[in-house]
Formats: structure tokens, sequence, C-alpha cells
């Protein structure tokens, strides 16, 4: 049936006299007047507390989009055990009923919510139409369909029965409850996080980032909608180091799925290491985190104008769109210097064609970026470009943030490659350029993987087919997602599947069928007659 197969959802245009963005204008309008009230939802209870807080959008931020609540320690003690009633019956439950339930919740997000997903996205995490739709439509949408399909492929496989021996291996839940962590940059990375346990029969703690409430509500509600039944993800919005104590104190808790910082992913497996003794079974521990993804280019890329405008393009693809805050941006490149005065005018010429603005404003190619706290981290290493003897700003180096949190699309020149703007990552729209002398192109592969401490990422522009089977060997431990003469940016789902070693992550590859497996507690039967 229709559950059980899977297609990439196609990205709406929302061209001018299409339906389609007459509602979505419409959903704007709505969620851009008011207040929006996101409660913290555990078991079927929706709560409040007394620790109140707000969503802003970044593009104006004095404008606030939805108040939401922290829950405390009772309240999230109180979550676990409500998760722990609902296991059993959730795991119990068929496989059939679960797939139509997360089919249902497919065709809620590609109809009916589509647009509340896309108008939240936009709003409350500053990003421009096209770049909403192809997360919190099509991305999310992806996840759940193909996940149902993985699923019931991966199931049909059965241990061999010998003699009178008859063997199975039955799926179960893992016992204890999963903790959801998720980032501000994809609503669907939200969905998945709290989705993909959920599907394979676990119960959930999903704690959404503060930048990402009222799409990341939306998401849960719809979840429920399609008849999730209540207790299996619980939403509970909290403080990271509080809602990190109480679950890494909790002798069930089975597994944490976290996309975010690499600090923080350290800092729950510490605190996990730290209680270790303490838990019913092991802890799954996946982390997808950050990145410094590099563009490479050599000099046999470039054979006309037209090759060269295809690595410009790409490239600022990678390092501007969503303001550099995908996990998979380009934020360092390398490029021959016998090119670079071309590259750079290329470069130049595009950016500062660039419109940064509101996300309703349909002509903006970036908007703000998420918060203050990340405003004032970009901001230091532009002024640290400002005064650092070994940088130049080539474009851009603008901030401003007295009505929302604006940075201009800046492209910096190095002369030295081991420079801290090409090994920290910044996740914002910042690009560091290093342009290297053309015959010391392998010195630089050698620097390029030296220099990676994340993996996540990582494009070359070779057109030399000799030269690109060297650069992939040396770079081979570099990048969980590697791309040839293409941007670092913009996985699909069960096309490109996601994720990074190294300090990026446990690699458990988001999109893919090894992912779901993740999830599964297998039991195995061998019964004889
Ligand atoms: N999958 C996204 C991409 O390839 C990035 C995901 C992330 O930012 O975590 O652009």
């Amino acid at each position: 049936s229709y559950t059980y197969q899977a297609t990439n959802e196609p990205i709406l245009s929302y061209e001018k006299g299409t339906k389609e963005r007459d509602s979505l204008i419409e959903k704007l309008k709505n969620y851009n007047s008011g207040i929006h009230e996101v409660p913290i939802v555990v078991g079927d209870k929706e709560y409040t507390t007394d620790i109140v807080k707000y969503q802003v959008k970044p593009h104006d931020h004095k404008s606030r989009l939805a108040k939401f609540y922290y829950a405390d320690k009772a309240l999230l003690n109180k979550a676990i055990d409500v998760s722990q009633c609902a296991l059993r019956g959730w795991d119990l439950t068929p496989f059939e009923e679960k797939a139509n339930i997360f089919a249902k919740a497919v065709d809620l997000i590609r109809g009916k919510y589509r647009f509340d997903l896309v108008a939240s996205t936009m709003l409350g995490q500053g990003k421009t139409i096209v770049q909403a739709e192809i997360d919190a439509a099509c991305e999310l949408a992806d996840f759940f369909s193909f996940n149902v399909k993985w699923a019931n492929e991966a199931r049909q496989w059965q241990p061999i029965s010998a003699g009178k021996a008859v063997n199975r291996l039955e799926w179960r839940a893992m016992e204890g409850f999963w903790a959801s962590i998720s980032p501000f940059n994809f609503t669907a990375i939200g969905g998945h996080l709290a989705g993909a346990p959920a599907f394979m029969g676990n119960v959930v703690l999903w704690k959404p980032s503060d930048t990402a409430i009222l799409s990341n509500y939306i998401v849960f509600k719809l979840l429920r909608e399609a008849g999730l039944p209540p207790g299996v993800i619980n939403f509970v919005p909290s403080d990271g180091p509080v809602f990190g104590d109480v679950i890494t104190r909790s002798p069930f808790l089975a597994g944490v799925n976290f996309t975010g910082s690499s600090r923080t992913f350290e800092a729950i497996w510490r605190n996990v290491g730290d209680n270790i003794s303490t838990y019913k079974s092991f802890p799954r521990l996946i982390g997808e985190c950050g990145g410094k993804n590099y563009h490479l280019i050599h000099r046999s890329a470039v054979q006309s104008q037209e090759c060269l405008e295809h690595i410009v393009n790409s490239t600022i693809r990678s390092a501007f769109e969503y303001s550099g805050q995908k996990c998979s941006a380009c934020s360092r490149c390398y490029v021959p210097k016998s090119l670079w005065p071309r590259f750079r005018d290329g470069l130049v010429d595009v950016v500062s064609g660039l419109r940064l603005g509101s996300p309703l404003d349909v002509g903006n190619f970036l908007s703000a970026v998420i918060d203050g706290n990340s405003y004032k981290k970009i901001r230091n290493y532009i002024d640290q470009a400002k005064k650092d003897g070994n940088l130049k700003i080539v474009c851009g180096g603008g901030y401003d943030e007295s009505i929302g949190y604006y940075i201009q699309p800046t492209i910096i020149e190095t002369t030295d490659p081991k420079n801290l703007l090409m090994y920290e990552e910044i996740f914002g729209p910042v690009l560091t350029v290093y342009a290297y002398e053309d015959d010391e192109y392998d010195d630089i592969l050698k620097l390029i993987d030296s220099t990676s401490q994340y993996a996540l990422t990582g494009a070359v522009f070779i057109a030399d087919q000799e030269i690109l089977l060297k650069s992939q060997r040396a770079l081979r431990y570099s990048a969980g997602n590697f791309y040839i003469n293409d941007k670092s940016t913009g996985s699909i789902v069960a096309q490109q599947p996601f994720g990074g070693s190294r300090k990026s992550g446990t690699n458990d590859k988001a999109g893919s069928p090894q992912y779901i497996m993740r999830f599964v507690n297998p039991q195995s039967i061998k019964s004889q007659s």
C-alpha cells in the first residue's frame, strides 16, 4: 500500500498567483500577529510553569512569536514516569498500526499543516520561503515516509531455521526512554530526533530548542493528531543543563538522540559516563554535531567561464544560504593562487547582489541570524578579522542588531591556512578563503585533513580524474558527506544520508535505513519442537 512506499516530496514554488502562495501568506499573517501560546505536554496533559520564556522573530527581535514555559525538575521526572507507563502498550502495538500513524503524519505535513510548518519556521527561525519549504515540509515528510518504508523492509529479514528449531528475530523497543534534544536550524531534524525513536516503538522526552519552539510544537501536535498515543512523545521545553541533569540521573535513560554543538554532546557523554553504573541498560548515544566544512578547488575544474560561475555560485549558496547556519555550510575555501583573482571577483560580484532582510520579503536571499548569542559570537570573529594582520575582509563585514540580528555575508582572505577562522566553527555567514600556490596542492590535501577536527561535509571541485582519486584518498576521513563538483549543503533524505565523524558526531546517517536500527532492541527467539 501507499504507506510502505516513499518518494521525495517535491518543493512547492510559491510563485505569484498560486494557491499555495495565498495560503502561506494567510498563515504568515496569522502567526505574525499576536503571541502564540505553547504549553509543555506530558502524557495527555498540558502544563505551564512559572518559568516563562518567549520565542522572538530573529529579523525583528522586539517582536514576540511565542510564549512558552520551561519544565522544571519535578515535571521532567513526571514525564519520565508517564513515558514508562506508555512504553509497554506502545512497544506491543502492531507495526502496521505504527506505520499508519506515521503515514498519516506525512499526509498532514504535506497537506493540512504544510503552511503552518513553513510559516512558523520562517518567522521563528529566520528562514526564507525556499529554505523553510525544503526543511519543514519536504525533509520532514521525507524522513517519516522513508523510515516507514525502510523499517518495513528491514523487518522482513528473519534468521535461518534449521532442524527442529524455528528461529525468529523480534523487534522490541529499548527499555526506558529516549531523550531527544533538537537544534533550531532544522524543523525537520527536531521532528526526526523525536519521531524516529518513537516510530520504532520507543518512548521519548523531546527537548526542542528555545528558538524553534513554535514550529516544533506544530510537529508534535500533528503527530498526536495522526494518532500517536499520549506519553509516547512528551514535549518538554526546558533549560539545557537541568534537562541534561535529570535525564542522565535517571536509571531509565535508554538513549540520547542529539543534534547540536560538539561541546554539549561531550558534556552529555561525560554525565552519562559518570552515572554509567546506575543505568538499567547501557544508554545509546547518537550525536550530530558541528562542522568546519570545506570547498577545495583544483585548477583543472575551471575550463570555462561557466565552470567558474558554477563554483562561485555553489560556494556562495553553501556559505550564505540560511546565513551559514546549516551544520553542512561551507566556511573555509581553498583556491589556487592562479585562479584567486577571478574567483574573488566572481564571489564579490554575486555577494554584492544578495539581499539581506526580512524573510517575509521574497527578494531577500538571507535573513538575520538566530539570536543575540549567535550574533555576538559571529561578530567577534568578524572583528578579529579587522584586527588580525593575517586576515583581510574581501567583502561584507557589517552587522547591525538594532532591529534584527543582521550580519552581512562576509568573505575573509587569510594568508595563514592555520588561522582560527580556518579551524573553528562559526555558524554564521562568514567564509574564509586561503589561496594556495598551485604547486602546493599535495600539501593542501594534508593540511585540510590535519585541520579537520570536525568531519561533517566537504566538497572538491576537480575535473582531472587522477587528481580526484588522489584527493578523495587524502580526504577520506575529513567528511561524512563528500561532494564532487557540487556544494557541501543540501543533503536529501534517501539520496545523501547525512552525518559525520570526528568531532562532528557518531555518524549514524539520518535519512538512511541504518539510522532507524539504532532504536531497535532485538530479541532472538529459538523455538525447539
Ligand atoms: N542536511 C543538511 C544539509 O545537508 C544540514 C543538516 C544540519 O544542519 O544539521 O544541508
